[in-house]
């Protein structure tokens, strides 16, 4: 299959590369020549513009920032829409609104192209082994069209429902993945603070229902040791959080709570922790006390 790529950033370069992998031939785009090149010394075709990936594609892939990247490159000035044949299909992979997402798919498909979307979970490591979660809306012929591209990038994938349901699916994870880990980072702060180790509270939340898998899993590999290297970027948190509260005042619905999350994120970046891993959530709350939220040695047997 002729397949485009558009967006090779930290999560588009080693998913164009898996279709690549894939025996599949690629063309490719972004704003950034070195990004470009990593492709092209992969076997791929780098294109001028997203018109020329869609006239050189069947199935043109776009793992872009935001929204307005998405609606941008679609249907902007030499956009994929002004290069694509009619019949031809484009997955969106990014991590946008559901109501953008259905925008442009109706726009296209005036035009004779269909789309399906496809965010992603997981992280860049499983962009590497193409081992991604997919979360996918569309028409079930498209999805059926995609699915040879879709099985390069992702071993686990979802039908959420028709165009736009993938988007609503990643943003209520997100949303609900990142408000745990500001809850978590604020309730160890306030512990030991008031003198708790991090283990006492750790094995006591083990046996109620404040354990999650922030805790069990993220928590210990990069904020406990103080480790903020990017990982899931604050700032892209950030995105994700506020697509989210836009997306329930749309609906009539205020989300409190992921607009303290917000609140929370938007301080972390204001702080010059926007490029760093959410891991930053604690250190700003372990500065702002005055506190390690960090595992200490063994307590001694009483
Ligand atoms: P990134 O910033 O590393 O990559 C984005 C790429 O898009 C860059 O190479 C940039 O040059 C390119 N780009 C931006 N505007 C463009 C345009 N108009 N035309 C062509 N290229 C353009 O971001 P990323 O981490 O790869 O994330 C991409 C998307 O995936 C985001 O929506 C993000 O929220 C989502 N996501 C990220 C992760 C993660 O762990 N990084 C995980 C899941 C989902």
């Amino acid at each position: 299959m002729k397949v485009g790529f558009i967006g090779l950033g930290v999560m588009g370069g080693p998913m164009a590369a898996n279709i690549l992998k894939g025996g599949h031939s690629l063309t490719v785009f972004d704003l950034n020549p070195a990004s470009v090149a990593t492709l092209t010394a992969a076997g791929a075709k780098a294109a001028a513009s997203p018109r020329d990936v869609g006239a050189a594609s069947d199935i043109v892939v776009t793992m872009l920032p935001l929204p307005s990247h998405v609606e941008q490159v679609y249907l902007g000035p030499n956009g994929v829409a002004e290069g694509m044949a009619r019949g031809g299909l484009v997955i969106d992979m990014s991590t946008i609104d559901p109501q953008t997402s259905k925008r442009v798919g109706k726009a296209l498909r005036e035009r004779g192209i269909a789309m399906v979307d496809s965010p992603v979970g997981k992280t860049s490591e499983h962009a590497v082994t193409g081992t991604l979660t997919l979360m996918v809306g569309g028409d079930p012929a498209d999805i059926a069209r995609a699915k040879p591209v879709l099985d390069c990038m992702g071993n686990q994938t979802f039908l959420c429902g028709g165009l736009g349901a993938g988007h609503a699916m990643k943003m209520t994870n997100n949303l609900l993945a990142t408000t745990i880990m500001c809850a978590n980072t604020e309730a160890l702060a306030i512990g030991v603070k008031e003198g708790l180790t991090l283990e006492l509270m750790v094995e006591v939340m083990k046996t109620t229902m404040a354990w999650n898998q922030q805790l069990a899993v993220a928590m210990p590999k990069k904020a406990f040791i103080g480790d903020d290297s990017p990982g899931f970027m604050v700032k892209l948190a950030a995105k994700d959080v506020r697509l989210a509260v836009d997306a329930a005042k749309a609906l009539g619905f205020q989300a409190l709570v992921g607009e303290g999350a917000l609140a929370t994120l938007d301080r972390a970046a204001s702080l010059g922790y926007a490029e760093r891993d959410t891991a930053a959530l604690m250190k700003i709350r372990e500065d702002e006390l005055g506190i390690r939220v960090r595992p200490q040695a063994q307590p001694k047997a009483a």
